[in-house]
């Protein structure tokens, strides 16, 4: 993973959010505050816009400037939190010029660590860990098994939709649903309707970079 392969999923990440828009906005409607598809997006417009002047610089250069410009530009509870998991996985790939695999699986567990530590938060809260830690858990147990990559790439985006459903019954002990108690109940957590729709933009731009 290249920091020109980083920027492309990312730029994919940027036209899946804003495919899906109305989804993510009526999710954070109707049990946050109705901001999240709007920092996120900001967020996006940010990074996309950024974009040109990391081509040259090392993953972790890349990861790190991208994370120090997002804690000032998405705001929310999730901005702080999407910056910590850049951060934390630009600090990972010190010193890497293209980190391989594993590399890339550790240094996205240690992003999603980030956000546990700083959201205090840990799976069956209703938030976008629901999604992110059997993410990082999957990923580097395919990774560990030598999955292929397409195999790898179908089992992520499948057990990310499955966990970001399963938010839909879980009643939320973080964040701002919190304070809806069981009216929570039967609706998706708009953080992880966003990480399904990052990690599904990401591994369909790197599969498809294999096949061609
Ligand atoms: P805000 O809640 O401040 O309006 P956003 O609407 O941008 O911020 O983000 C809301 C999302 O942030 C939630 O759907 C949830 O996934 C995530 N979130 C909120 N609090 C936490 C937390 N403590 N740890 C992890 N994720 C959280
Ligand atoms: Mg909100």
């Amino acid at each position: 993973m290249n920091t020109s392969l980083i920027l492309e999923s990312l730029a994919a990440v940027q036209r899946a959010i804003l495919a899906n828009e109305a989804h993510i906005e009526s999710l954070d409607r109707a049990i946050g505050d109705g901001d999240h598809f709007i920092n996120v997006r900001r967020g996006c417009e940010v990074l996309v816009a950024m974009s040109p002047d990391l081509q040259g610089a090392p993953p972790a250069v890349a990861l790190q400037k991208i994370g120090l410009k997002l804690l000032g530009t998405i705001g929310g509870a999730s901005g702080p939190l999407i910056s910590s998991f850049f951060l934390s996985m630009g600090k990972a790939v010190e010193g890497m010029a293209e980190p391989d695999r594993h590399q890339f699986a550790q240094a996205f567990a240690a992003g999603v660590e980030a956000i546990k530590t700083r959201g205090k938060a840990d799976v069956g809260e209703k938030t976008m860990l629901d999604v992110l830690i059997p993410a990082a858990r999957l990923l580097q147990r395919l990774v560990d098994e030598d999955a292929p990559l397409a195999s790898l790439c179908g089992q992520m985006k499948e057990e990310a939709e499955r966990n970001m459903l399963a938010t839909k019954d879980m009643i939320a002990t973080k964040g701002r649903a919190y304070f809806l108690g069981e009216r929570a109940l039967g609706h998706i957590d708009p953080g992880s309707k966003t990480c399904e729709v990052a990690i599904r933009a990401v591994c369909d731009t790197v599969a498809a970079k294999e096949l061609a």
